[in-house]
């Protein structure tokens, strides 16, 4: 987190700005500091900006600390990050995106007990146990997609990460695949990198994006300029790749 700040010379309001940082992308806050108010500090996301109206007294480290702890309010706010899962249901005919192409859903049911999935060229196909009861196929198909999504996931996330590793000499301890609510990726101060299964659904340019963030989070901890010019390095085009980031977690299938 970094700050700038400027006073505009009034002594019963002051307004400043603080920037935090949002599931790897930097979102500017406007505080308004007031005499008037004592206690209460005031969190509002009004058309894509962040408004904090705060006590004169409280310092800025304050505020970053309140603002850390209502992130993922203000991040759903924002509508940047990973959307809450789809709750409609998965439907035969239905296209699931993965890795750039799209995929036609088939479902069926079958004789046998457990439902499986699997690729059929440009189809993935479904088969439910055919004594499953209706109202219970709607998140039956979900979850296999989800399984059949996660399983790619490991197969194909660990080698861009080795991959990009061997471009930037930034070698992590691990790499684990996770069921992450609100990220796409994060960097443990083990050295674990761990990536959001979800990343399959895209291009893989976006992969390779929160790969780059995250391994240049092994050499830089923070959002500042040093690390931005780190990912910069490895992909001139970064900001671009996150603006698009932001936008496919809007049209999460699944
Ligand atoms: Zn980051």
């Amino acid at each position: 987190m970094t700050r700038t700040q400027f006073d505009r010379g009034d002594r019963r309001t002051r307004a400043s700005e603080l920037a935090i940082d949002l599931a790897g992308a930097r979102v500017t806050v406007a505080v308004t500091r007031s005499a008037r108010r004592l206690r209460s500090v005031a969190i509002a996301v009004e058309a894509g900006r962040v408004k904090v109206a705060a006590p004169m007294a409280m310092t800025d480290t304050q505020l970053l600390a309140l603002l850390a702890k209502r992130a993922t309010w203000i991040a759903g706010r924002l509508g940047g990050g990973v959307a809450e899962a789809p709750s409609q249901a998965l439907r035969d005919g239905d296209t699931l995106p993965f890795r750039g192409e799209n995929l036609a859903l088939r479902v069926a049911v079958h004789s046998g007990s457990r439902a499986f999935v699997r690729r059929e060229g440009a189809a993935l196909a479904v088969e439910l146990p055919g004594s499953l009861p209706g109202e219970r196929q709607p998140a039956a198909v979900r979850q296999a997609v989800a399984a059949w999504y996660r399983a790619r996931a490991a197969e194909v996330l660990p080698g861009i990460v080795h991959r990009w590793a061997a471009v930037s000499g930034l070698e992590p301890a691990r790499v684990l695949i996770r069921d992450q609510k609100r990220r796409w990726g994060s960097c443990g101060p083990d050295g674990t990198i761990r990536l959001n299964w979800r990343l399959v659904l895209f291009d893989p340019h976006l992969a390779d994006y929160v790969v780059v963030h995250e391994l240049a989070h092994l050499r830089h901890r923070h959002h500042q300029a040093g690390f931005w010019e780190e990912v910069a390095r490895l992909m001139p085009d970064h900001a671009a790749r996150r603006r698009q980031l932001t936008a496919a977690g809007r049209e999460l299938v699944v």
